[in-house]
């Protein structure tokens, strides 16, 4: 076997992908620079290291659920001007997680409630955080169609320890009462633990009717909403990207739609 060939043997030994994928490029670029030890090997364990963080985002991305990915990027802030950018992104810097604080996301179907919740769970995966995203009422149905068993603990320990849960649509039913005492241990649990991003298409106003009885609801709205980073869309002028935005994003990318 030759010298080139064990090395790379090694280096798949030692699961260190990132060194080998990159060898070839590291080797002729040390041979065209000059490049002396030290410089080589840094690089080389810079092209490790990268590699590693890379496969671990691919792991937390996967984990969190997202089903379709979203991004900030792929979010067009022109299409409605009353989302409010600036909030949006200073939220992406995920120094919410750090306070534990949660955001609240209300307003009309279709306007990207749910694709800004999953950008800034893509975000928090970018910096290293765990993140899982759940239909609101899939979620109830999982944990109560498996109550009593080892799957409930493994599923309820994970909503707790996450440092983001996404609860996507909450609210869209009026919740039974074993799902609002679900909603409450799970929210009291994570409370000053972790962060909690909720979206639902009903106004602010409406919520407390979501619950069957006032006492849980305003305990379970006092550790939710009380203290979070609130967007509430509740203009009438507000479009909904589902039914007037498709066709727009070929536009955009062509150099841009003048209604917009
Ligand atoms: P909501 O949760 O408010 O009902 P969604 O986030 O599900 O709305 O958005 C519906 C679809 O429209 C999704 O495919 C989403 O990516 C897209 N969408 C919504 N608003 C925008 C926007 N401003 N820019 C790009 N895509 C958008
Ligand atoms: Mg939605």
């Amino acid at each position: 076997m030759s010298e080139r060939h064990h090395l790379e043997a090694c280096l798949k030994r030692l699961k260190l992908s990132g060194m080998l994928i990159n060898l070839d490029m590291r080797l002729k670029e040390a041979g065209e620079n000059d490049l002396n030890y030290i410089d080589f090997f840094s690089l080389m364990i810079q092209d490790e290291i990268g590699q590693r963080d890379h496969n671990n985002f691919k792991r937390r991305l996967k984990a969190a659920g997202f089903g379709e990915e979203k991004t900030l990027e792929g979010f067009d802030f022109k299409f409605n001007k009353i989302i409010p950018a600036k909030k949006i992104r200073e939220l992406a810097n995920c120094h919410f997680v750090d306070m534990r604080e949660n955001i609240v996301i209300a307003g009309p179907p279709g306007i990207g409630k749910t694709h800004i919740a999953k950008s800034l769970g893509h975000e928090a995966c970018r910096r290293g955080l765990n993140v899982l995203f759940k239909k609101t009422h899939k979620l109830f149905n999982d944990l109560l169609n498996c109550q009593l068993t080892n799957k409930y603990d493994f599923l309820f320990k994970k909503l707790i320890k996450t440092d983001i849960l996404i609860l996507d649509d909450l609210g869209f039913k009026k919740l039974k009462s074993d799902e609002a005492e679900l909603l409450y241990a799970i929210v009291d649990e994570r409370s000053g633990c972790g962060s909690t991003i909720v979206t639902s298409n009903r106004p602010p106003e409406d919520w407390a009717g979501i619950f069957p009885d006032m006492v849980m609801g305003g305990a379970i709205l006092d550790r939710l909403v009380s203290s979070s980073h609130k967007i509430f869309i509740t203009s009438r002028d507000v479009k909904s990207y589902r039914k007037e935005g498709a066709g727009l994003k070929n536009k955009n990318l062509d150099g841009g739609d003048k209604k917009l």
